[in-house]
């Protein structure tokens, strides 16, 4: 069974918009109990005839979350915050090939369903969330490939427009998306930065 119901908004957003591919790297942030990363390693490794996932071919899954999980095989756990600088040099560290030292092997998914405590006040809690998208959004633009998907959730309000606005010189395209499946959440929607093209 799936860990969250969490896991129908991704798969909802990934039959409609395509995010995962075989052989993939994905980093999940915000990622316990683990639902999404459990929908992307169904996409991002290959199986063996009789069902098994082969952990051995491409793809990774890198998993940030201030909560440790029930481990899961092919998905590598990073605990801590996503801002702190030590936690995102250990994200940068996993992503880098084992052969060639220098070599950081980019993601081809960043994806953060992150949600800070909230306080119950609609704009304070926008802001809360915004202040760790902009920083995640920094992170993001140093460790995504050219052509790189970057998804995050936002509770609306009133500094959507400007991060949005900012992010388009990043990325082909920048949608708003609402999946079915988030409909009880009204004030939660995704933002989905397509074709990443570094400047
Ligand atoms: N997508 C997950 C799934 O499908 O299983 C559900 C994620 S849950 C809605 C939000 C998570 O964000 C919580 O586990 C919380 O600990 C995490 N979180 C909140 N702030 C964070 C931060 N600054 N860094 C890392 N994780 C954070």
């Amino acid at each position: 069974g799936y860990r969250c119901r969490s896991i129908y908004k991704l798969k909802e957003m990934d039959e409609t918009h395509r995010i995962f591919k075989q052989g993939m790297t994905v980093v999940d942030i915000g990622a316990a109990p683990g639902s999404w990363s459990q929908a992307a390693a169904e996409k991002i490794y290959r199986y063996s005839d009789d069902g098994m996932p082969i952990f051995t071919s491409p793809g990774k899954i890198i998993a940030v979350d201030l909560l440790r999980f029930t481990p899961m095989e092919g998905v590598t756990q990073i605990l801590g915050d996503v801002t702190n600088r030590i936690v995102q040099m250990k994200v940068i560290d996993e992503l880098k090939g084992v052969k060639e030292e220098n070599d950081i092997r980019k993601a081809d998914v960043v994806m953060c369903d992150a949600a800070p405590k909230a306080s119950g006040h609609k704009s304070q809690d926008h802001i809360i969330l915004i202040q760790l998208i902009i920083q995640l959004s920094k992170f993001s633009l140093q460790i995504l490939k050219p052509g790189g998907t970057y998804l995050f959730k936002l509770w609306d309000g009133s500094e959507t427009e400007k991060l949005r606005k900012s992010l388009q010189r990043y990325f082909k395209t920048v949608k708003n998306v609402k999946p079915p499946a988030s409909r009880d959440e009204s004030s939660e929607f995704y933002v989905l930065c397509q074709k990443f093209k570094p400047l």
